[in-house]
């Protein structure tokens, strides 16, 4: 065998989604791309903000000695002032530069953060449905993953998250907005898992940590606000990116930020820079952490995603769906009428509709769309997905 037998396993059991990249190119090639309605991908289809490509053409001008050359692996200590400044405002909890960490995305954050923390079998929960490269990611660094049902909203079950924390446990993961569910956690929720987590490290005498994971912070629907973290737990480290807020994935560009009052703050802190070189990520790129130090803040506009998800919601009703509605993110999350999602969804790519089934992030009888898409796309697709479903109805 040529690779890793872990990294040949990792494939065999990724090959359903394969599979359906494959199919997917199959029915384009056939139909036409504007007649597949390709919905399982969370890849912003929003153009950047102008602000955005402003930022990028002066930056890309702008030369001297150092412009191009490695920094310190935590970033342009000016970027990572901008950054905390902003998170200031946000967190409503005071942050210096020395406490934020330029990352490759919210993927590198996350695999940092796990290098520095767990050792060997230390377990990792998270509230499931989630986010399913979370398995990586934690495997990579030798930890486990604990995964604990939501409750049927898809809100934290705070009681089942208590009952998983053992004496491995090391750090609890949430996602707020959630991919796939696009839930967002309350603050009393958070407050009572702050609770919840300090209550579990007296006991078992060691800092168990929240991360969050918070690339979708800045995309929320009906006036719906997203938590302070830092505000309910003060061993926490939040893991984002600019990838969705500003429709940029591919530039991956992101950050890690630690609690100021984080009681192994210093240690921590030294571990996150090293482990971000020894990755070899060396460091975030140069070009992109000074275009978004210009340009805290902003956003894509909302409005292309929030028609998106009123299409979706009134046609998907109309058609006999049940689902929670998002209160943020881009995806969402309906319930399938068959126990076995995979062939719910082999049936709607009949009607050449792609989605991707729930027990790929832990959510079986559940389908995820993804609805940063084209509004016509949405208009042509509902007709497939009232004719499948009314195979159930009857
Ligand atoms: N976390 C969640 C919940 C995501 O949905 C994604 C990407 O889809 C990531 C992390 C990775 O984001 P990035 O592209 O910034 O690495």
């Amino acid at each position: 065998m040529s690779v890793a037998k872990k990294i040949s396993d990792s494939m065999n059991k990724s090959s359903f989604i394969r599979k359906m990249f494959e199919e997917g190119a199959r029915l384009k090639a056939i139909h036409g791309a504007e007649n597949v309605f390709d919905f399982s991908l969370g890849n912003p289809n929003l153009t950047p903000p102008a602000a955005f490509k402003t930022a990028l053409a002066e930056t890309a001008a702008e030369s001297g000695e150092g412009t191009h050359s490695y920094m310190p692996n935590v970033g342009y200590p000016f970027v990572r002032k901008a950054v905390a400044d902003y998170l200031t405002g946000e967190q409503k909890v005071t942050l210096s530069e020395n406490e934020v960490i330029m990352t490759c995305g919210a993927a590198g954050a996350l695999n940092v953060a796990f290098k520095t923390l767990l050792d060997p079998g230390d377990e990792v929960i998270t509230p499931a449905p989630y986010f399913v490269e979370y398995n990586f990611y934690v495997d990579n660094h030798g930890g486990v993953m604990k995964t604990v049902p939501t409750l049927p909203d898809f809100n934290l079950d705070l009681d089942a998250l208590s009952s998983a924390v053992t004496a491995k446990t090391k750090v609890m993961l949430i996602n707020s907005p959630n991919n796939p569910t696009g839930q967002i956690y309350s603050r009393e929720s958070l407050a009572a898992l702050g609770d919840l987590l300090r209550e579990k490290s007296r006991a078992f005498g060691r800092t168990i940590y929240l991360i969050a994971d918070e690339p979708y912070r800045k995309i929320v629907y009906d006036g719906h606000t997203v938590p302070s973290i830092f505000e309910a737990y003060s061993e926490s480290l939040i893991a984002t990116s600019y990838s969705k807020d500003i429709s940029v994935p591919g530039e991956r560009i992101g950050f890690l930020a630690v609690h100021p009052k984080a009681a192994a703050k210093t240690e921590l802190l030294g571990g996150l820079a090293l482990s971000n070189r020894i990755l070899g990520f060396v460091n975030a790129p140069a070009l992109m952490q000074r275009v978004i130090g210009k340009i805290q803040g902003v956003t894509v506009d909302l409005s292309q995603y929030e028609t998106n998800r009123k299409l979706f919601c009134e046609g998907l009703v109309d058609a006999g769906y049940e689902f929670t509605v998002p209160a943020g993110a881009f995806y969402l999350f309906p319930r399938t009428p068959i126990a076995d999602d995979v062939a719910f969804v082999r049936e709607l790519q009949e009607e050449r509709i792609l989605v991707v089934p729930g027990s790929g992030f832990g959510g079986p009888g559940h389908f995820r769309i993804a609805y940063c898409c084209s509004e016509t796309s949405i208009v042509k697709s509902l007709p497939g997905f009232k004719k499948v479903m009314a195979r159930y109805r009857s």
